[in-house]
C-alpha cells in the first residue's frame, strides 16, 4: 500500500463479520478462565491483553498504523508527546548517564531533556542543527547513549541532516532518535535516512483536529543492541522483570517491549481508548490534509516575502530559506503548514496584527486544520526579560503562524486585512 491508503486502511483490518470502525475497548481490564493462563501473560510468554495500562486493542491498532506509516517494527502509544519523548530517551539511559540533543527543538522537550533529566542525573549536551559531522562526534562520551533532533523544529523550522547526524551516531554504537512530529510520517520517514526510533506528539497534525493530546514512538527494529554494548538493559536480565532478556526474547520489538512492560507499567502515561479512536479518524485524513497545508503554506510563505510590513519570513519550503535544499532531500512533497514571520515595528504593531486577524485564530496549537497563530513575545516567550526573549531568538514581531487547510485565498485575505492596520 501507497501512504495515503495507509493512512486509511492500516492498523486496525476487520475480518469477516467484524465492525468496520475501529472498535473502542473501553475495557480497563481482561478476563481469563484459567490462572495459568493469566500467569503467561504476566510472563511475557504468550502475547495478550491484562491492564490497559500495559496494553489495549484500540491503542495497539493505531499504534500498528503509524508503525506501518513510519515504515517500522514496532509501536506504542502514549498519553501526550511529552510523554513518549520522556520514555523514548528514559528507555536507554539513567542518572550517571550522558545523550546529545540539537538544541533548536520543542520548548517542552528542551525543559524536560536540560531541566527535569538533569535533576535525575541525566547530562545532555545541546548542539545547534548546523553543527559539523566532526564536532558531534567530538562531543560523544563513553556514557553517551544516544543522539536526538527533530525533523523540522519548532517553533526554529530548522532541517535536520538525518543522515550526517545518523553517520556520527551509528560510528560510535547509538540510537538516533527523531522527533518527526511536523513533517508526519507522509512527507518524510527518517527510518529512510538512518534513524533509529522516530517520535511524535500526535496532538499535532496526526490528530489534526484539535481532538486529543497524545503521543506515539516507533522502532524501526534496524538498531543493534547488542554489537553497540552501551545497553545492559535491553541485553542482560532485567531483574524487575524475572529476568527477561528483550533482545534475546523480542528480537526487533525489544527496545518497544522493554518501554511497554517497564517504562509504561512504571510511570503509566497510556493514552485513552478513547482517544486513541478519535486519533485513528484524524489519521485517516492526514495525506490529504498535509498536501493541502504544504500547497497553503508555501503560497502564504511566497506572498508574506514580499509583503512591505512583512521583515522576514521563516519556512524551509521557500525558496532561499536557509534549510530549502536540505527540505528537498529530506521531503521532496513539501514539509509542514507552520511558517513563522516578523511584523515590522514594536510589540504593540505585532499585537495590532494578531488582534485584527478575523480567520486565524489566537491559540497555543499548531498542525490543525484550521489556521491558527501565536505572538511568542506575548504568549509563550512572555515570562523572559526583553534581552532574554531575543537570545532566543524571539523579536517583538515575530509570528508563529500554522496555516491550516481551508481555502488560501480566505487566509491571504484575513493576513492581508490585518496587515493593514499595522
Ligand atoms: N514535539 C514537538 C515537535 C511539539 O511541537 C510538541 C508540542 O507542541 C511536543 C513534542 C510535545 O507534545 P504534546 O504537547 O503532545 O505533549
Amino acid at each position: 500500500m501507497r501512504i495515503d491508503t495507509k493512512c486509511v486502511q492500516s492498523g486496525y483490518r476487520p475480518k469477516n463479520g467484524e465492525p468496520r470502525m475501529l472498535p473502542i475497548t473501553q475495557s480497563t481490564t481482561f478476563k481469563y478462565d484459567s490462572t495459568e493462563h493469566m500467569g503467561k501473560l504476566f510472563a511475557l510468554e504468550e502475547p495478550g491483553y491484562f491492564y490497559t495500562r500495559l496494553a489495549n486493542p484500540t491503542n495497539d491498532y493505531v499504534a500498528d498504523k503509524i508503525r506501518d506509516l513510519e515504515g517500522g517494527a514496532a509501536a506504542m502509544l502514549t498519553s501526550s508527546g511529552q510523554a513518549a519523548m520522556f520514555y523514548a530517551v528514559i528507555n536507554l539511559l539513567g542518572a550517571g548517564d550522558h545523550f546529545i540533543s540539537t538544541a533548536e527543538i520543542y520548548g517542552g522537550t528542551h525543559n524536560l531533556f536540560g531541566v527535569t533529566l538533569k535533576k535525575l542525573g541525566v547530562d545532555v549536551t545541546f548542539v545547534p542543527t548546523d553543527i559539523s559531522e566532526e564536532e558531534l562526534s567530538s562531543l560523544v562520551r563513553e556514557n553517551t547513549k544516544c543522539i536526538y533532533g527533530e525533523t523540522v523544529a519548532n517553533p526554529a523550522l530548522s532541517v535536520l541532516d538525518i543522515e550526517k547526524f545518523a553517520r556520527v551516531a551509528h560510528k560510535h554504537g547509538l540510537p538516533l532518535i527523531v522527533d518527526n512530529t511536523f513533517p508526519t510520517p507522509v512527507n518524510c520517514r527518517p527510518f529512510e535516512w538512518g534513524a533509529d526510533i522516530v517520535v511524535h506528539s500526535t496532538t499535532k497534525y496526526l490528530d489534526g483536529h484539535d481532538m486529543g493530546v497524545g503521543g506515539c514512538i516507533v522502532d524501526s527494529g534496524n538498531f543493534d543492541w547488542e554489537a553497540s554494548g552501551r545497553f545492559p538493559g535491553l541485553t542482560t536480565p532485567d531483574e524487575s522483570y524475572h529476568g527477561v532478556i528483550y533482545t534475546k526474547q523480542f528480537g526487533k520489538a525489544a527496545y518497544i517491549t522493554k518501554a511497554t512492560a517497564q517504562i509504561m507499567r512504571d510511570f503509566g502515561s497510556i493514552q485513552s481508548p478513547m482517544n486513541a479512536f478519535l486519533l485513528n479518524i484524524g489519521i485517516e485524513t492526514l495525506a490529504l490534509r498535509m498536501e493541502r497545508h504544504c500547497r497553503n503554506a508555501e503560497r502564504i510563505a511566497e506572498y508574506l516575502s514580499k509583503h512591505p510590513k512583512i521583515n522576514k519570513v521563516t519556512y524551509p519550503g521557500l525558496k532561499g530559506d536557509k534549510y530549502y535544499d536540505l527540505a528537498k532531500k529530506y521531503m521532496p512533497n513539501g514539509t509542514c503548514g507552520v511558517l513563522t514571520f516578523e511584523v515590522k515595528g514594536d510589540v504593540a504593531a505585532a499585537v495590532r496584527f494578531m488582534d485584527s486577524l478575523k480567520l486565524a485564530m489566537i491559540a497555543t496549537h499548531v498542525a490543525d486544520a484550521r489556521t491558527c497563530v501565536l505572538h511568542p513575545a506575548s504568549h509563550t516567550h512572555r515570562q523572559l526579560s526583553p534581552s532574554e526573549r531575543l537570545a532566543a531568538g524571539v523579536t517583538d514581531g515575530l509570528i508563529r503562524f500554522s496555516v491550516g487547510i481551508e481555502n488560501c485565498d480566505d487566509i491571504i485575505e484575513d493576513l492581508s486585512q490585518a496587515l493593514e492596520k499595522v
